[in-house]
């Protein structure tokens, strides 16, 4: 029988494995506590269990990290790490550290399905989901290994990573199954104590996941939207032929009633020409105004503007920065509350939108990429000056 990895276990997975093992639920709170607190993995060094136990461990379980294949710092102190998840697959992380916080980008999947236009693992097609192991596997390698380097703690804790986005490569909702106890271990006060206003699960608009996810593990939620009608979205976004903006709007307000917050996120990448023009600007207040909780009301999100950085055979540009401040300009004098992204690590291909890993597409998503790009942009613009 192959060892079981405790990384894949979420606090309650770990006690039913324990109760198979005949052991008590409080050992399986110690046992979390040395691997993600302490970040412990050789059962040696977990000093307060009984030395019988630690035999039987040793033969049963193991803490499997994944194997680093490269990490590259950028100027700014952003640090990437490509992860090797097997058979050809690799994963990308990306430590981002600020004056008052330090945000840890985390990849649900090797890849990903839903092919967005301006995203370059959307480009690298699908291979597979990560399991729960080595969706966590990120978050306790960057925590534990920031810590023996000495990297900044945060509010007077032991810890060095506060706030994780589910915005890494993949769509988290189409992975929920692993998602959820990964999740569950990054909030859990015996792992790594995270709020649930400092996790974000970032999705595309799977609708029907946004409603489970309310249900059974609502942290923050970004949407990204990067569109304000359907027929951009679906050009962009291809899920939105699915679930088209009243489905995700709504699905958006249904999430509200759970959030941690007050508050969705929306992201919007800025395309040049694409989706930053005035007019896209009214028609998201509009959207904004009319499908929110209460007509006319603006307070219910936050629109995140992002900068598009460019990768090879996109075909896109980067919006100017003028258009990009006009476009946040139009928003916030509507009431809308709107941020422009600052970019970090972009020196390193780690800003957003940037991870790509090493992916073996297994779906030909890439093929579909190339013809979808052959077909016309809908309603593009000529692009003025800024
Ligand atoms: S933006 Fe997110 S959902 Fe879209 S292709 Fe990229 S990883 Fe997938």
């Amino acid at each position: 029988m192959n060892p079981v990895n405790l990384l894949e276990h979420d606090r309650a997975g770990l006690t039913a494995w324990c109760a198979e093992q005949g052991e008590k639920p409080f050992r399986a709170t110690q046992l979390f506590r040395w691997v993600h607190q302490r970040g412990v993995a050789q059962f040696d060094d977990m000093t307060d269990l009984a030395k019988s136990l630690r035999e039987r461990l040793k033969a049963q379980a193991t803490v499997q990290a994944l194997p680093v294949q490269s990490q590259q710092m950028s100027a700014d102190g952003t640090i990437k790490w490509l992860f090797d998840v097997g058979a050809g697959d690799a994963v990308e992380s990306v430590y981002i550290p600020e004056d008052d916080r330090a945000t840890l980008c985390v990849s649900s999947q090797a890849g990903c399905a839903v092919g967005c236009r301006f995203c370059s693992t959307g480009h690298q097609g699908f291979s597979r989901n990560l399991s729960t192991g080595e969706i966590l596997a990120q978050l306790w390698y960057a925590e534990h290994e920031l810590r023996s380097r000495g990297a900044q703690r945060q509010g007077g804790s032991d810890r060095i990573i506060s706030n994780v986005v589910m915005m890494g490569m993949g769509e988290p909702l189409q992975n929920y199954a692993a998602l959820v106890p990964a999740l569950r271990a990054m909030l859990d006060d015996h792992g790594y104590g995270l709020s649930r206003r400092r996790v974000t699960v970032s999705t595309s608009g799977v609708v029907p996941m946004m409603d489970r996810l309310a249900q059974d593990c609502p942290v923050a939620l970004a949407v990204s939207l990067h569109a304000p009608n359907d027929e951009l979205r679906s050009h962009l976004v291809p899920l939105n032929r699915k679930y088209p903006l009243a489905e995700l709007m709504a699905a958006c307000v249904r999430y509200l009633q759970h959030a941690p917050r007050d508050f969705i996120t929306f992201e919007y990448c800025m395309l040049d020409g694409v989706n930053d023009q005035p007019e896209h600007a009214q028609q998201l207040v509009e959207l904004i105004a009319t499908q929110g909780p209460r007509r006319g009301d603006m307070s219910w999100c936050k629109v995140n503007l992002i900068p598009f950085n460019p990768f090879a055979d996109s075909g896109l540009k980067r919006s100017p920065h003028g258009r990009v401040l006009q476009f946040a300009k139009a928003l916030s004098d509507a009431g809308v509350v709107t941020t422009v992204r600052k970019t970090r690590g972009d020196d390193i291909d780690a800003a957003c939108g940037q991870l790509a890993g090493e992916v073996r597409d297994r779906t030909g998503i890439e093929q579909r990429i190339v013809l979808q790009r052959a077909a016309q942009v809908p309603a593009l613009n000529p692009a003025p000056a800024a």
